[in-house]
């Protein structure tokens, strides 16, 4: 059987390191492509492991890149400006996109463009770009499994089948049952209770705003702008704190089916590379001898808004939900520097949606306006919050 190839990009990430895990562990992947923003030891080890054709490092620090290419020079790699990432990632038969925020735009798009399958788990390029998204996932040949936990859930769920509702669990983050939230500090919301991630999503996660934006991924992935009768309000979010659950669909008979398994992000990853077939190796499966319980319970919209903010930004439509991409990411970067607190988060992101000029978000140069128009507006108001 031939190899498949695999084009990784954000490979020295969470997400990223967990795919290699996978494939280490499995026969039949072949790396062609490995990308990293600025950790060039750990991407020059991956390379002498892996040996790709290809590396790319994001930063423009110069002194880095030299770095990486004085580590590789005994190995025949080429070294890919960052500014090709949408050209690389349509070279190879599936391309993991592990890159974390807007950046990944480029190989959402590039490699659908190209009619490849996108083990998607950069959520916010689906978010920010759903329309181009819409568009070019339709070129023959391209198909997108999402790694993210939960709408990995529901496509092995819905085993092709439409359901009438999704119901989305999140594990209610760090916060759930702590009564004053004006006083948290990152290191409070940087100890996620049920995964190890990067920063970006695990401070999302206590905010519920990965909730939120997963809403968004999951209305894009398989309700009406994907041509299916799911409306936005057929999306429910239900908090379940062992996330073992990972996510649910209800069908038009009443019956709800369910995805389980211990929180291993190798699971997701590895149906991703191996659909329509399954991994010959395990990963977080679980253990039915012991006993234990599993918790259901509504979210608190009153104490965690941006979960609401997510669905006004949806129920817009347009380039909304890029506004409140882009917002979140601006205000989780000044949360993390010790610019705003905890609770401002929601408050700029209410308010940057607030200002949203309106516009669809249908081509590139589209979305990367509106991109930068709203990280504008969202970085204007933290300097009202702070003066
Ligand atoms: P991370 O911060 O651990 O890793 C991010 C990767 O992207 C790194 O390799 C980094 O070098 C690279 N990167 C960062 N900025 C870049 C840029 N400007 N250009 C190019 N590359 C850049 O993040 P993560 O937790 O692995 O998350 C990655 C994505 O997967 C996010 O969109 C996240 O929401 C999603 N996701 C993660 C998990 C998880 O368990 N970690 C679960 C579900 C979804
Ligand atoms: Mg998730």
């Amino acid at each position: 059987m031939d190899e498949v190839s695999v084009a990784l990009f954000g490979s020295t990430g969470s997400v990223g390191t967990q795919t290699l895990e996978v494939i280490r562990a499995s026969e039949g992947f072949k790396v062609e492509v490995l990308t990293a923003h600025s950790n060039v030891d750990l991407l020059a080890q991956q390379a002498r492991e892996f040996k790709p054709r290809a590396v790319s490092l994001a930063t423009e620090d110069a002194s880095l890149q030299l770095q990486l290419r004085e580590q590789l020079v005994d190995l025949n790699i080429e070294l890919v400006p960052n500014s090709q990432l949408q050209n690389l990632a349509g070279t190879s038969d599936i391309a993991v996109n592990a890159i974390v925020g807007f950046a990944g735009l480029s190989v959402t798009v590039g490699c659908l463009q190209a009619g490849k399958r996108l083990g998607l788990a950069n959520k916010e390029s689906m978010i920010a770009a759903g329309p181009l998204v819409q568009k070019v996932r339709h070129t023959p040949g391209a198909e997108i499994l999402p790694i993210d936990s939960e709408h990995a859930a529901i496509h092995q769920a819905m085993a092709g089948k439409q359901p009438q509702t999704i119901q989305l669990t999140a594990s209610g983050g760090p916060f759930r049952t702590r009564e004053d939230l004006s006083t948290v500090t990152l290191k409070d919301a940087l100890k996620h209770p049920n995964w190890d991630m990067g920063k970006k999503i695990t401070i999302d996660s206590s905010t519920l705003m990965n909730k939120g934006l997963e809403v968004i991924e999951a209305y894009e992935l398989f309700g009406a702008p994907a041509g299916s009768q799911l409306q936005l309000d057929d999306i429910q979010v239900v908090v379940h704190p062992q996330s073992i659950v990972h996510s649910m669909v209800t069908f038009s008979d009443g019956s709800t089916i369910a995805q389980l398994s211990e929180p291993d992000m190798c699971l997701p990853i590895a149906y991703a590379l191996n659909y329509p077939d399954r991994s010959a190796t395990s990963f977080g499966a679980m253990d039915f001898t012991r006993a234990f319980t599993l918790d259901f319970e509504p979210p608190n919209i009153q104490k965690f808004p941006c979960l609401e903010l997510a669905y006004a930004a949806a129920r817009q439509g347009g380039a909304a939900p890029a506004w409140i991409n882009a917002a979140n990411e601006v205000a989780v970067e000044a949360f993390c520097e010790g610019v705003i607190s905890w609770i401002d988060i929601s408050g700029v992101i209410a308010a940057t949606l607030d200002k949203f000029e309106g516009g669809i978000a249908d081509g590139l140069p589209e979305v990367i306006e509106q991109d930068r128009r709203a990280r504008e507006v969202a970085t204007a108001l933290i300097e009202t919050v702070v003066s």
